[in-house]
C-alpha cells in the first residue's frame, strides 16, 4: 500500500531493518528490486504511518502480502494471523532449512504461505547466498 509515510520515519524504518527484509531475511543488495517500506496493519484496516507499525518489505514479500492481516495455515486449515516482526521474534516463528524457510508455528507456516517465501526463484536466490555465506541476514 502506497500511504504517505513522513520521510523522517521512513528513515528510521530502514535504519532499524539495516536492509533486511523482515519477512524473509533477504538483504537488498541481493535483491534484483529495492526493498519497500510495509504496513504491517494496512491503513485500510486502522493501521497508521507509525514505527511501530512499519516493516522493511522485499518486493515479493510485499506483494504477496498486500494489506492482508491472515491467511488459512496451510496445516490445520484454519483462519491465522501473520507474522508481525513489530511484535514478535522471527526465530520463534522460523527456521531455515536447506534454503527453506520453514514455519515453526501456525503464525509461521501461514506467513510462508502467503508469501510464497519458498517459491523456486527465490530458494535459488537464498541457496546461492548460503552457499556464499550470506544468508541469513538476522536482524
Ligand atoms: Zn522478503
Amino acid at each position: 500500500m502506497s500511504a504517505y509515510i513522513p520521510a523522517l520515519i521512513r528513515q528510521l524504518v530502514s535504519q532499524r531493518a539495516a536492509g533486511v527484509c523482515e519477512y524473509c531475511l533477504i538483504h537488498q543488495n541481493f535483491s534484483m528490486y529495492s526493498h519497500e517500506i510495509d504496513h504491517v496493519v494496512a491503513t485500510k484496516h486502522g493501521g497508521q504511518s507509525v514505527e511501530d507499525n512499519l516493516v522493511v518489505a522485499c518486493l515479493p514479500c510485499n506483494r504477496h502480502k498486500g494489506s492482508d492481516l491472515t491467511s488459512i495455515d496451510p496445516m490445520a486449515g484454519v483462519i491465522t494471523p501473520l507474522f508481525n516482526p513489530r511484535i514478535q521474534v522471527w526465530s520463534d516463528h522460523f527456521e531455515v532449512e536447506n534454503a527453506y524457510i520453514v514455519g515453526l508455528t501456525a503464525i509461521g507456516r501461514t506467513t510462508v504461505f502467503l508469501l510464497q517465501m519458498n517459491e523456486f526463484a527465490r530458494l535459488q536466490l537464498r541457496q546461492s547466498l548460503i552457499d556464499r555465506g550470506l544468508y541469513p541476514n538476522l536482524l
